[in-house]
């Protein structure tokens, strides 16, 4: 950790001592031991120092800390479940060691209503303790991921998390009703509206949604709700290829309308690697193929009706030459085996090697050119690469991984040069398709250079002068989302 000398010292040590008034020793944590799981992320690929790790448990805590910082000219990191994928979460390795202020403590649940379909949670509250406790009151909080048992509703806020379900409900984004922020300066922002319709001018929420930490930081929201659906029907088939995979998805939506909930694609390479990493995973299906997805529809009633829809659909499909092979779950058992599969893609890809994640959308139609375009700039890179794939095809966002194995990507020359252009030639595979290098995961540290390479000059404008307006001396979260924030 970089030390601090002089009257910096004497600053710092000054501020970790008004930390401990304002929130109990017990909420400061100091030591490098103790810090160790908030200054690296998950997979062990971004590391940095801090200050300190402060455990505020209320709004006006989170403010006290704040307006601490800002009175030192120090900067801030907000920190959720630090299960970000592009270095959202942790300190860059360079700069001033920020305070990281984590959001852990800030996990009561305020008020559900549901009758107007909303709930009040703070930003600790576990993304999977929220679905539950909506769940308790016939109510659904649609966004679902893989890291739902550790990720914070702060931290799906601040990246606009997708997930699982953004066919049919939308990202999170699309979720959220009124939130509470603490601004740079200490300010408290009270928007907790659990309104569906408010036009008193612009929707402040919208900024700070999926600004990752660096506009303020979010302490609680006010999250939409809908009808709990009680009746699921879920296959997991094998088109013959992504363009059937497409076809097949045109089929769903033409027979089974609002009902389609996820259409979630992976190449046999995924598959493959899941059943060979994580415990308990088999092959759905028998026989070698190319590509797989899982199709869920769900309802709050008509069960008989909707799995008619689920095999005729399949049966459609089949008989039109795009489909090799289904299996339809017969139970909720078999249900969430076949979920268990796709939830355990990170699992998987984190012991096989260094994958490369993208986060890439283009429109729908164009997921199999993507494809296609995608594998061949990466080979043209590597003609050995191993392409990894797994995505969310019903929302046109597919992660293309380019996967080493550790002693290969250890003996690479510069691997971090290598990792770029990797990365450069998927995105701009999706960038000459209309796409976005940046579909769901957010920025953070990783997608900082081709924030500076593929958003316009009148964007980055934009964006400067929002971060100007609200955190004009970059303290909250710098080195990430925004390049050159004061340029
Ligand atoms: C197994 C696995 C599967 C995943 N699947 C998906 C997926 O399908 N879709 C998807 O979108 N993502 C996915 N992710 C990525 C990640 O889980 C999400 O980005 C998640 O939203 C991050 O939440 P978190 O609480 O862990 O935030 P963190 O990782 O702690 O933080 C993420 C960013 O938000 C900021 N932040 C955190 N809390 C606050 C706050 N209260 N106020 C202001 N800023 C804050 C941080 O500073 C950081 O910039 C997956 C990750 C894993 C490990």
């Amino acid at each position: 950790m970089p030390r601090l000398m002089g009257s910096a010292l004497t600053a710092e040590t000054g501020l970790i001592g008004r930390f401990r008034t304002l929130l109990g020793d017990d909420a400061v944590i100091v030591t490098a031991a103790e810090m160790e799981g908030f200054v690296e992320d998950f997979r062990g690929r971004y590391r940095g120092a801090a200050l300190c790790v402060v455990h505020p448990s209320s709004t006006e805590q989170v403010a006290a800390v704040v307006r601490a910082c800002a009175a030192q000219g120090v900067p801030m990191l907000a920190q959720g479940g630090n299960t970000s994928l592009c270095g959202g979460a942790v300190p860059a390795a360079d700069g001033t060691p920020p305070v990281i202020i984590s959001l852990a403590r800030m996990r009561r649940i305020r008020r559900i209503d549901a009758a107007n379909g909303s709930m009040e949670v703070e930003a600790g509250c576990v993304l999977e303790t929220v679905q539950n406790a909506a769940a308790e009151v016939g109510r659904l909080y649609p966004v679902s991921l893989g890291a739902e048992g550790s990720c914070q509703i702060g931290g799906t806020l601040s990246t606009n998390a997708g997930g699982t379900s953004v066919l049919r409900y939308g990202n999170t984004r699309e979720n959220v009703l009124g939130l509470e922020v603490v601004m740079a300066d200490g300010t408290i922002w009270n928007g907790l509206r659990a309104l569906r319709k408010d036009n008193t001018g612009i929707d402040l929420k919208q900024l700070f949604i999926g600004a990752e930490g660096t506009l303020g930081i979010v302490t609680a929201a006010t999250l939409k709700l809908h009808p709990l659906p009680t009746h699921h029907a879920l296959a997991w088939f094998a088109p013959t290829d992504p363009q059937a995979a497409r076809q097949v998805l045109g089929l769903f939506q033409a027979n089974c309308g609002a009902r389609l909930t996820a259409f979630e694609l992976m190449n046999a390479r995924q598959l493959q690697l899941v059943v060979e990493h994580v415990t308990d995973r088999r092959q759905p299906l028998e026989g070698a193929h190319d590509w797989h997805v899982l199709v869920e529809l769900a309802d709050t009633q008509g069960a008989a009706d909707m799995e008619a829809a689920l095999q005729t659909t399949l049966e459609q499909a089949v008989e039109a030459g795009l489909v090799e092979d289904a299996i339809v779950a017969s139970s909720d058992r078999q249900r969430a085996a076949l979920w268990d599969i796709r939830h355990s893609v990170t699992e998987a890809n984190k012991k096989a090697g260094v994958g490369l994640t993208t986060d890439c959308a283009v429109p729908v139609s164009a997921v199999p050119a993507f494809i296609e375009q995608a594998t061949q700039a990466v080979r043209a890179l590597d003609p050995q690469i191993d392409v990894v794939i797994v995505g969310h095809m019903g929302d046109g966002n597919i992660h293309f991984i380019p996967m080493y194995p550790f002693d290969v990507w250890r003996a690479l020359a510069d691997a971090t040069a290598t990792g770029a252009a990797m990365r450069r030639g998927v995105n701009d595979a999706a960038h000459a398709l209309g796409g976005t290098f940046s579909a769901e995961h957010g920025i953070g540290q990783t997608g900082l250079p081709e924030m500076a390479h593929y958003k316009s000059g009148a964007e980055l404008s934009i964006m400067r002068a929002v971060k100007a307006a609200l955190d004009p001396r970059n303290l909250m979260n710098p080195g990430r989302l925004i390049p050159d924030p004061l340029h």
